[in-house]
């Protein structure tokens, strides 16, 4: 006989049948009987797991699952992107977002919603240092206006800012009251066709 919790033979005992006293919690696991999941350390409950787990386990065969890891993809480089971009433009706190949520740089919102539908729209990272650039620094994140491009890219592509949100606004208006084409809006302003198309339609700029 083995005394688990002081370690100490009872008398009489072969030194030969002398248990170690168990050097890690997988080894106090199996002899205490916790959960086999790593850190968890709560008392067992069935099929090796404690009752969180094994509930787990039950409903959705993975002891693991959590409602944020339901699409199984939130290690991945793509999804660090995707919340850090979430968190420039949204998040009033994120260190960079009065250059971008601030300025009005918005995400379209499929891919505010959902990670799954950011990542079947760019598709993986196409080189490892891949990093998303907008095409047009006055637009928001959607397909239309994001690609992946290197780092250098995104370097040399200098932020200049042709339109701020008042400018926008005032695209909006002129092109409200029928006086100009798109097509003249774009030469007036310096900025392409699909930008201003973007602008009317307020597909970035919530306006
Ligand atoms: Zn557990």
């Amino acid at each position: 006989m083995y005394d688990m919790k002081v370690g100490r033979r009872h008398p009489g005992e072969s030194q030969t049948s002398f248990s170690p006293i168990p050097t890690n919690l997988q080894d106090v696991g199996r002899v205490m009987k916790i959960c086999k999941i790593k850190d968890c350390n709560t008392q067992y409950h069935a099929k090796g797991y404690c009752n969180k787990h094994y509930m787990r386990f039950w409903k959705y065969s993975d002891p693991l699952y959590t409602k944020t890891e339901i699409h199984g993809m939130s290690h991945i480089p793509e999804y660090i992107i995707w919340n850090s971009m979430l968190a420039r433009c949204i998040r009033k706190n994120n260190t960079s977002y009065h250059r971008y949520g601030g300025r009005g740089i918005a995400v379209c919102d499929l891919w505010l919603k959902s990670f799954k539908s950011f990542y079947e729209d760019m598709g993986p990272k196409p080189f490892p240092k891949a990093q998303i650039d907008r095409r047009d620094n006055d637009l928001g994140y959607s397909l239309d206006n994001c690609h992946w491009v290197t780092r250098i890219e995104n370097i040399r592509k200098a932020p200049c800012t042709k339109l701020t949100i008042e400018k926008a606004k005032e695209i909006k208006e002129l092109y409200k009251k029928g006086d100009f084409l798109q097509k003249e809006l774009a030469k007036k302003y310096g900025v392409s066709c699909s930008t201003i198309c973007s602008i009317v339609n307020s597909k970035i700029w919530k306006i």
